[in-house]
């Protein structure tokens, strides 16, 4: 669960990219996080994985105040969250199937079970078959699934997507909502945001909706 209580955030340079904050995203659910440029969709997803901190009020996951947690116990926060960027960030240098292994690289993971754990992360976005493939050699929409199957590769029981279809068209940008819809169905908490509306228009999820840094909850 994901809780917002009053969170305010001031950047150092004095520009205030949230304010007084509050909600609650219940274990389960899927929401989509909306809004123009600059209102405050990344700030707020920063502050769930605790890359930025609040300088009021309280962030928690599952109960847990992120920004009370110590420096040394943030890995155990981001083993909870996979987190997809606009611009999926693979390392270039690196195969397909490198890129995905490398969260379980850091973990310290068996090598069997790194290997089980990819292919079965690989096969659940559909790119089984291009294990073998350095990023280039895919198109922008398989280089987004690659980001996807890296972030679920730990099995998080949150996601958190941050612009994902921003690059991609119509019908890419379709094919990765239906795949965080099934993540979401497996049970995994899921914000995503997004500024293309046309997109969200006919789904039934909750739509947090942030105008200059102020929270408006349209259902
Ligand atoms: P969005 O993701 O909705 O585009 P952001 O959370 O990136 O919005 O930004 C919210 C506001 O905070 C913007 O005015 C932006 O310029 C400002 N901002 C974002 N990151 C920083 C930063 N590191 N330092 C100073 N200001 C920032
Ligand atoms: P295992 O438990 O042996 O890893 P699973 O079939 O349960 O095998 O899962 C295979 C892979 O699929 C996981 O490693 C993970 O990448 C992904 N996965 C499974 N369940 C979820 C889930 N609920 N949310 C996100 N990813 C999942």
């Amino acid at each position: 669960m994901i809780e917002f209580q009053r969170v305010s955030k001031v950047y150092s340079g004095g520009k205030s990219a949230l304010q007084n904050i509050s909600f609650t995203l219940l274990s389960g659910e899927m929401a989509f996080l909306t809004g123009h440029s600059g209102a405050g969709k990344s700030t707020l997803m920063r502050l769930i994985c605790g890359l930025e901190k609040a300088n009021d009020g309280k962030v928690l996951l599952n109960g847990i105040d992120v920004s009370s947690l110590r420096r040394q116990d943030m890995p155990f926060l981001r083993r909870t969250i996979g987190m997809i960027f606009q611009d999926h960030q693979l390392l270039m240098d690196h195969t397909v199937y490198d890129n995905v292994a490398i969260p379980l690289i850091i973990l310290g993971k068996p090598a069997e079970e790194i290997k089980r754990r990819v292919s079965a992360s690989l096969d659940k976005v559909g790119l089984l078959n291009k294990m073998k493939f350095y990023p280039i050699q895919l198109s922008g929409g398989e280089q987004q699934r690659v980001g996807i199957a890296r972030a679920i590769v730990n099995r998080p029981t949150v996601l958190l997507a941050d612009e994902p279809t921003g690059n991609l068209d119509d019908k890419l940008s379709k094919d990765i909502l239906k795949l965080f819809e099934e993540f979401n169905q497996a049970g995994v908490t899921v914000l995503m945001a997004t500024h293309n509306m046309g997109l969200i228009r006919r789904k039934h999820h909750r739509i947090l909706h942030l105008n200059q840094g102020f929270l408006e909850v349209k259902n």
